[in-house]
C-alpha cells in the first residue's frame, strides 16, 4: 500500500471510529445490549437469528407480565442488495430495519446510525446487528456494539478461523453453526475449536443448529447473562 493510499484508510477508520462512539453512548443511554454477527455468505445467519427471536423474542409492545423470559429485541440487517433477509425476519413480529449498502460488503457505524433513528431504543433490551455476509472487512467496523459473534458453520472448513484471524480476534463468542450436518461432512470439532482457541484465547465457542434446534439453549443462556450484565454494570460512558 501506498502512503496515500494508508492515509485515505486511517481517515475513514477515523471517522468511522468517532461515529461508533456516538452510537455506543446512545445505546448506553437507552440501555440496550448491541451485538454484532457476523459471517461468510451461507453460514445460516438469517436462519440463526430468525430461530432466536421466534424463541426468544418479544415486541416491545407486550405487556411486561406477557414476557416471561423473552428479550425485547430488534434487529438491523446489512444486505448489499436485496431485503430478503430482513423480511424473512420480519415474520417473526419484531422490528426489523434494513441496510441496503448499494454495493459495500460492510455495515459503518454511519449506517447504523441513521438505521437505529428509526427505532425506539428505550423500550428495547437488545439490538441485533445482522452485518453483511464477509469475512474480512466488517470485523475492522466498530459499530458502536457491545459484543461481537463470529458465526461458521461445520460445512466452511476447519482452518476458517486461520484464513480470517481478524474476524475471531475480535470476537467474544464463536457459533459454530449446522451441527446437525457434523457427520455428513466428516467434521472435526476438536481440529476447529483448537484453531478458534489459537487465534482467540478469551472467545467463548459454542456448537449449535437452528434447523434442529440443538445447543440453541446455551446461546439463549448466553444473550440472557450478557444483557443481566449489562444491565446491573455501573455505566461510565
Ligand atoms: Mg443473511
Ligand atoms: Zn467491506
Amino acid at each position: 500500500m501506498s502512503t496515500r493510499v494508508i492515509e485515505i484508510h486511517e481517515a475513514v477508520q477515523g471517522q468511522n471510529d468517532q461515529l461508533a462512539a456516538r452510537n455506543r453512548a446512545l445505546f448506553e443511554d437507552a440501555g440496550v445490549y448491541v451485538i454484532n454477527v457476523m459471517s461468510a455468505p451461507g453460514s445460516g445467519k438469517t436462519e440463526f437469528l430468525a430461530r432466536t427471536l421466534a424463541d426468544m423474542a418479544v415486541h416491545p409492545s407486550q405487556e411486561p407480565m406477557d414476557r416471561r423470559n423473552r428479550l425485547r429485541i430488534a434487529v438491523v440487517v446489512g444486505d448489499i442488495a436485496t431485503d430478503n433477509d430482513a423480511k424473512r425476519l420480519g415474520v417473526t413480529g419484531v422490528d426489523v430495519v434494513q441496510i441496503t449498502t448499494g454495493g459495500y460488503c460492510h455495515l459503518d457505524a454511519d449506517m447504523v446510525a441513521k438505521a437505529i433513528a428509526k427505532l425506539d431504543l428505550r423500550n428495547l433490551d437488545v439490538l441485533i446487528i445482522e452485518n453483511v455476509g464477509n469475512m474480512v472487512c466488517p470485523a475492522t467496523f466498530d459499530l458502536g456494539e457491545h459484543a461481537r459473534i463470529a458465526l461458521i458453520s461445520v460445512t466452511e472448513g476447519e482452518d476458517k478461523p486461520l484464513k480470517y484471524p481478524t474476524l475471531f480476534q475480535r470476537a467474544d463468542l464463536v457459533v459454530i453453526n449446522k451441527i446437525d450436518l457434523a457427520e455428513a461432512v466428516d467434521y472435526k470439532g476438536y481440529v476447529v475449536i483448537d484453531n478458534i482457541s489459537r487465534i482467540s484465547p478469551e472467545a467463548y465457542i459454542l456448537e449449535a443448529s437452528a434447523k434442529t434446534g440443538e445447543g440453541m439453549a446455551d446461546w439463549y443462556l448466553y444473550l440472557q447473562t450478557m444483557h443481566e450484565q449489562h444491565r446491573k454494570l455501573p455505566c461510565y460512558v
